[in-house]
């Protein structure tokens, strides 16, 4: 009786109120679904990895231009396509064919590759070959700005360089971002005309690096973009062959010298330029073979509704490649990179989305999902020199890239911040999604400039990079630790997959707070200026 009162009473309405909230209930969040389906798609082994040039990474780069598509966006590649192609010089190494041997005082030490060094793939004749005196150089750093100078007195034409992994830690945190850029440092060094160069990691970069990862991401194939005539660009052929030393050979090599290592060590930290003759003579020798290999950037356009500042184009890039297939860790070869970075990319799809579907920037937006990031920020590198409009027309450029979800943050990271008038409009959209700036957990890892947001910065546009941050939501959630155990025991490993813990709400909260940065920046009057002063600013912008 009871119930067919209530029944006839609430009816329709009731049926309807809670038909509705089961609906909601299931769609609760469509941004959260839009994420993960696209993780699902791009981490799934089918794909194998989306290694650059890659059967897997040509399916990932058409799933993506679809969901562009579908999104609303027009295709801004080559010839009114969605695809920017990238032909690129793939060279692998040849372990059997290296050689590194120390001559001194009648003793000939032979390193064992692997064990003791690895040697940087070779890029014009497939053998490279060199016999010389080794020169120590310190971080083999000149910058002149802070006035430090590890040649200041040497002669390095002819000579072997022997040189400290990254940059002295008395720059100033940018400068010391800059200088550990082994392009700056290989350039530096070919410079001075040295003929090979001797690599010997600080006791900080192998505790970032272990030894036994160095030598698994040399397994992978390394990759150069082409100029017109197939040459490899962003290479030094002056320095015939780089090899970078395992820590007790190094000792070893250094040992000979005037200093041992631990002196050097300490003398470094505390940024001394320091350089000496080292006893003896040197041979290195490197192989690699070649392939010819073709990939692509994704890109996709959302014009701007502004009749002027519509010219003007703000680049949002995650990179989608990833390393492919490799050796095989616990008995698995494929090294899906769901957050590094099907999440990144899952998440630039759900924010064009989000951005088409609500009132027209002011800006055009160019939505770019990147090729070859692992193999040396390629993609990134080619679009910010080829960006299909008009070079002075890139405003700004905002990176997400391995962005993690393992719980959720009350706040995001934005490298970069602090560089242009970015920071304010990622404070106040920051500040309109409750979550607040916070800092960078790692300075040492130098991360502004290792995505795809530094290609740009070289360009002169000033960009930025968001992450979640580390401050958890639940008091009791280790989040720092968390990501620093992912990094340890998952970065670049075949258990970078679907199987690690993911938090939906925070992925579809973070990607609202991307959309909502990406508007801030379209939508302001002014285009984003690089702040007084700034290092990366005073070096490369127009
Ligand atoms: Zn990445």
């Amino acid at each position: 009786m009871v119930k067919a009162f209530f029944q006839a009473r609430i009816g329709r309405a009731g049926a309807l109120a809670i038909w509705l909230s089961v609906l909601v209930s299931i769609r609760a969040e469509p941004v959260a679904d839009g994420v993960r389906a696209h993780i699902e798609f791009l981490a799934d082994d089918l794909l194998a990895g989306r290694a650059t040039g890659s059967p897997g990474f040509a399916l990932a780069a058409n799933y993506v231009a679809a969901q562009f598509r579908a999104a609303g966006l027009e295709p801004a590649g080559d010839r009114g396509g969605w695809q920017q192609a990238i032909q690129f010089l793939e060279a692998t190494r040849v372990p059997e064919g290296a050689v590194a041997r120390l001559e001194r005082g009648g003793v000939t030490e032979t390193l064992k590759y692997g064990e003791d060094y690895v040697a940087d793939p070779v890029w014009f004749g497939e053998k490279a070959e060199v016999t010389a005196p080794l020169l120590f150089v310190g971080y083999g750093v000149h910058a002149p700005d802070s006035g430090y100078d590890d040649f200041a007195g040497v002669d390095l034409t002819g000579k072997i360089a022997v040189v400290l992994s990254g940059a002295p830690p008395t720059l100033p945190h940018d400068e010391r971002a800059y200088y550990t850029k082994t392009t700056v440092k290989y350039a530096e060094l070919a410079r001075c005309h040295a003929v090979g160069v001797v690599t010997v990691l600080t006791p900080e970069d192998d505790a970032r690096v272990p030894w036994a990862i160095r030598i698994n991401g040399t397994r992978f194939s390394a990759m150069r973009l082409v100029d017109e005539t197939s040459r490899p660009l962003d290479v030094f052929p002056e320095l015939k062959v780089g090899i970078t030393l395992q820590r007790e050979a190094a000792a070893r090599w250094l040992g000979g010298g005037p200093r041992p290592l631990a002196e050097i060590f300490a003398a470094a930290k505390l940024g001394k330029p320091q350089a000496f003759a080292l006893p003896g003579t040197a041979t290195l020798v490197a192989q690699s073979t070649f392939r010819r290999v073709a990939s692509a950037n994704v890109l996709g356009r959302l014009a701007g509704s502004d009749p002027k500042l519509r010219e003007e184009v703000v680049v949002v890039t995650a990179h989608l490649d990833h390393i492919g297939i490799g050796p095989a860790i616990n008995g698995d070869n494929i090294y899906n990179g769901r957050y590094d970075n099907a999440t990144g990319t899952a998440i630039l799809i759900e924010a064009a989305r989000l951005l088409a579907g609500g009132p027209r920037p002011r800006r055009t937006v160019l939505f770019a999902a990147l090729t070859g990031e692992e193999k040396g920020l390629l993609g990134g590198v080619h679009l910010a020199r080829h960006p299909v409009v008009p070079r002075e027309k890139v405003a700004a450029n905002v990176n997400v890239d391995m962005p993690m979800f393992l719980g959720a943050a009350r706040d995001v990271i934005a490298w970069g911040a602090e560089h242009s008038t970015l920071g304010k409009v990622v404070e106040r959209v920051g500040r309109a999604h409750g979550l607040a700036l916070g800092p960078d957990p790692a300075p040492e890892e130098v991360i502004f400039v290792r995505s795809d947001q530094y290609p740009f910065v070289e360009a002169g546009v000033p960009a930025i990079y968001l992450d979640p941050g580390e401050t958890p939501v639940d008091p009791a959630m280790k989040l720092h630790e968390l990501n620093a155990e992912f990094r340890r025991l998952h970065y670049h490993r075949p258990s970078d997959d679907l199987s690690l813990p993911f938090d939906h709400a925070a992925a579809a909260h973070f990607t609202r707070f991307i959309a909502d940065v990406v508007r801030g920046v379209t939508d302001e009057p002014q285009r984003p200026q690089w702040n007084k002063g700034d290092f990366f600013g005073a070096r490369f912008a127009p």
